[in-house]
């Protein structure tokens, strides 16, 4: 039998690497809010390649910047200037809160949060509290500030930090619904602090992304921030997910209303052209960063990957791209929780959303909220074959939507079409 080539190439790359296939999708090309696989079936990206197209696929402003950056120099040993770094972290800092007072080079997100957790340290020591369901990277200390035992991520030998549980109030941890119930999810932060005089700082993300879509209410914001001020914590923002206008602001810190001493940015920030991620940090972290080694990667803000991700924030502001995910965002939330309220009113336990990120929490039973993840599994796979990639949580509890930022209304119908006769078959029965 003559497999089609995606089959093959999935096998050989299994077999020659370490990671893990989720399909046998290659992909061949793309454009805007579209890619085509290699065996020329078409997608319309809802996904964005996790978080992290943001201005689109092949975006020809980006593509020309590159080509000329390649055609000058690409790369600078780390130790001396360039003008593109110079230029990005300028960029950077004018679109972050004022008091943020420097940038440190990465070349994704686990750096950017490796190289917050590093000034932390150097400044102040101590235990970094976090947050139960979090994500913060693959390297072994972010790894053990993530939650491995809930989705089944590698041991790390850092040791396992002080965590409290998240603002999940759709699965409130102390069985309250909001807002009768005095945010004990925040005072777990007061409490852990209070308990542990070593517990320095919070690291945070704001709505917990791959972890399902968390979105804790603004009031529980307003608490984390005076705790971290009455207790001297050191706030560190994780943004790969939320930032560079995901959320419908350039920062979740400016949609909620936090003053973080440090931010961190990826995914978003390259859009997907060049690996390379920032870490945002206020004057105190800085200048005990800066007392050290510059031991940030070898590869982290070359030339070439500066320019790109320069021409993409400048496509983001031109284009008012944090907007335009506020407003489709919007009417894609309003039109998704009509579709599953519809079709699949007794599997649809929230969907919720800001900006384009959007989550599609799906049970087996409305009472007992119990997940239900084969389901999560057999939409996205129907919504795949009906020409639309969207994503899932870790554990497929929460089906995850996040487009390109630059998402237009046809594109949108289009792939809500897509998922509603997918919710149709799955509704009738007719997807065995
Ligand atoms: N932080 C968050 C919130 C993420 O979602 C991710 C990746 O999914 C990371 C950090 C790690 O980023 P990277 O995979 O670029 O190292």
């Amino acid at each position: 039998m003559n497999l089609p080539l995606a089959h093959d190439i999935a096998r050989r790359y299994a077999a020659a690497t370490t990671a893990d296939i989720a399909l046998p999708i290659v992909f061949k090309t793309g454009s805007g809010c579209r890619v085509e696989d290699i065996d020329g079936r078409r997608y319309i990206d809802f996904i964005s390649g996790y978080g992290v197209i943001s201005t689109g696929w092949q975006r020809r402003e980006i593509l020309a910047a590159m080509q000329t950056q390649m055609e000058t120099t690409c790369f600078a040993p780390p130790w001396l200037p360039t003008r593109e770094a110079m230029l990005l972290a300028e960029a950077l800092l004018s679109l972050t809160p004022f008091h943020l007072h420097s940038c440190a080079r990465a070349t994704g997100g686990a750096e950017a949060n490796e190289a917050a957790l590093k000034a932390h340290l150097a400044l102040r020591g101590g235990k970094v509290l976090v947050v139960g369901r979090a994500y913060h990277g693959g390297t072994t200390r972010t790894l053990a500030l993530s939650d491995q035992r809930a989705f089944g991520l590698p041991p790390s030998a850092a040791p396992e930090p002080p965590r409290v549980p998240p603002a999940y109030c759709y699965r409130c941890p102390y069985g309250q619904t909001f807002p009768g119930c005095g945010l004990e999810c925040a005072e777990a932060v007061e409490t852990a602090v209070r308990a542990d005089g070593n517990i320095t700082g919070l690291l945070l993300e704001a709505v917990i992304g791959s972890g399902g879509v968390i979105i804790p209410p603004q009031e529980y914001f307003h608490a984390i921030q005076d705790i971290c001020e009455r207790h001297n914590l050191t706030l560190i923002l994780d943004e790969v997910m939320t930032g560079c206008g995901r959320l419908g602001s350039f920062l979740a810190a400016e949609a909620f209303e936090l003053r973080p001493h440090a931010i961190t940015l990826a995914k978003g920030l390259g859009a997907g052209y060049v690996p390379i991620g920032a870490t945002m940090l206020d004057r105190d972290l800085s200048e005990a960063i800066t007392r050290y080694e510059d031991v940030s990667a070898t590869l982290a803000w070359t030339p070439l990957a500066c320019a790109a991700a320069l021409t993409n924030l400048r496509l983001i502001q031109e284009e008012n791209l944090a907007a335009r995910a506020r407003e489709m965002g919007t009417l894609l939330l309003a039109r998704l929780t009509g579709f599953f309220e519809r079709h699949l009113p007794a599997h649809t336990g929230e969907v919720r959303g800001k900006g384009l990120l959007i989550g599609i929490e799906l049970v087996k039973n409305r009472a007992t909220k119990e997940p239900a993840p084969r389901l999560a599994k057999r939409l996205a796979l129907l919504c795949m074959r009906g020409g639309l990639m969207i994503g899932s949580s870790w554990d497929w509890h929460t089906l995850i939507v996040m487009p390109p930022l630059i998402l237009d209304e046809a594109t949108m119908n289009e792939a809500l079409d897509i998922v509603e006769s997918a919710l149709k078959r799955i509704a009738h029965g007719a997807d065995a």
